[in-house]
């Protein structure tokens, strides 16, 4: 960036150097060429006044001491008389553009190339009251001889020039760039670095950014360790009672008891592990997630018959009201909400309660609720029972074979789909939890 910039200001003030130069050049022998003009025309004038020319034949002044040319020539275009050549050599004069608009206009004016290249010609003519004209001419310079002249000096004006806007432009460069690399270098400030207002929204989107990185980072640490620690207790126990057994002092009736143990240990590690994975899948899924229209309604009929002997089991009555409402879904997915959101609903029970799942339509919406009479939660534990391994009851989540992650799958299924959660509890009561499908 900073050698585009720096190559650009180079650019920039180089070009604008050379465009100085020759806009000077050019306009200085537009000057040049005027004054001549100008100083050919006085002289003429001056001429005029003396009426030496009106009978070229007694002229004794003599042009060359002053650089000038003085030519008369008859209405004929015969030339009468010329201060450099014997004028009865000289060819017919009458085409000469300076002389033919004297003779029209009684003034005209030319500058031609002379022989040599580096010099121009400028002659001045005027009508005679005897009706000849008198030209004056005098050579000067042309502006490739004054360029050639002074481009030593405009070479050390422009090396100058040139080394004074390299140099700032680099100055330039290093103040514009100074910033954003400040910024680049600490991250953590950035709002006191800023200069630049058009860089706000950039800054705002990578410290949300920044922000974010930082807050996942964390998360996934605090997930790791919550992982480990919610492993180590099911192996713990694995190890304890096969450690028992192995050291065969346990008795034939411990020894199916410890099988069973580590049996449900060992299912409790699946389930738990399942449910990692589902949540990492979730959390890094790159893969197309396939959606279709889907009828909830059948989906929440399957799964309500699915847990009917699991509800019958906790003593439980699991019923579904409603009717066909289709959302745009993901099959496993829909299966995996309703099927966490049921099965809570019958574990955090109580005997002989019962749980409603109903579908609806509402106008654009979907509401899919399941609601129990069961044991509710308290406003405290409200906000949180949507986090990673968070449980209001450890012992009872454990007993029941919970893992502390079915609603986090909840909550990223949710997330997925066009759809938001709301939780609705009154501890000892029950608990309502709606998600709402948006059109
Ligand atoms: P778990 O596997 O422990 O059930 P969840 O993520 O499904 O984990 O739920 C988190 C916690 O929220 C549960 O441990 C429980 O304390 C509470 N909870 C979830 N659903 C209900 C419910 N229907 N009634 C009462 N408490 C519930």
């Amino acid at each position: 960036m900073k050698k585009k910039i720096n190559l650009q200001f180079l650019i920039m003030s180089f070009t604008a150097i050379l465009l100085t130069l020759v806009i000077s050049a050019a306009v200085s022998y537009e000057v040049l060429k005027n004054e001549v003009m100008e100083e050919l025309r006085t002289y003429t004038h001056i001429l005029l006044e003396t009426d030496v020319f009106e009978t070229p034949e007694t002229v004794t002044y003599d042009a060359k001491t002053d650089g000038l040319r003085i030519t008369v020539v008859a209405k004929d275009g015969t030339v009468e008389y010329d201060s450099d050549v014997n004028a009865a050599e000289m060819e017919n004069h009458e085409d000469r553009p300076e002389v033919e608009e004297a003779f029209s206009k009684g003034e005209g004016k030319a500058i031609r190339k002379s022989e040599t290249l580096d010099q121009s010609m400028f002659y001045y003519a005027t009508l005679l009251e005897n009706g000849c004209v008198l030209r004056t001419a005098k050579k000067a310079d042309n502006i490739w001889t004054i360029l050639y002249s002074t481009f030593p000096m405009l070479l050390l004006l422009a090396i100058i020039l040139a080394t004074l806007g390299a140099v700032l432009s680099h100055l330039l460069t290093k103040s514009i760039v100074a910033p954003i690399e400040q910024m680049a270098n600490d991250m953590d400030h950035l709002e006191s670095v800023c200069v630049y207002k058009e860089l706000r929204p950039f800054i705002t989107t990578i410290q949300k950014q920044h922000e974010d990185i930082r807050k996942n980072a964390d998360m996934r640490q605090e997930f790791t360790a919550n992982v480990s620690h919610e492993l180590k207790t099911p192996l713990t126990s694995i190890s304890g009672y096969s450690e028992l057994i192995e050291s065969g002092m346990a008795t034939d009736e411990d020894v199916t008891r410890f099988a069973g143990e580590i049996h449900q240990n060992a299912n409790r590690l699946l389930t738990l592990i399942n449910d990692i994975i589902r949540l990492s899948e979730l959390d890094v899924s790159t893969e197309e997630i396939p959606y279709e229209q889907l009828d909830l309604y059948a989906i929440a009929e399957k799964c309500v018959d699915m847990l009917q002997v699991n509800a019958e089991n906790h003593d439980v009555t699991i019923e579904l009201t409603g009717k066909s409402a289709f959302v745009h879904a993901n099959r496993e997915m829909m299966n995996e909400l309703l099927y966490n959101l049921c099965d809570n609903a019958i574990r955090y029970n109580k005997k002989g309660g019962t749980v409603n799942v109903s579908v609806e339509q509402r106008e654009e919406q979907v509401i899919l609720s399941v609601k129990d009479t069961g044991i509710g939660i308290s406003k405290e534990h409200q906000e949180r029972i949507f986090e990673r391994f968070y449980r209001v009851d450890r012992s009872r989540s454990k007993l029941t074979g919970g893992t502390g992650l079915g609603l986090a799958i909840v909550k990223h299924i949710v997330a997925q789909h066009n759809a938001r959660l709301e939780l609705e509890s009154e501890k000892d009561v029950g608990t309502q939890i709606r998600v709402i499908f948006l059109k």
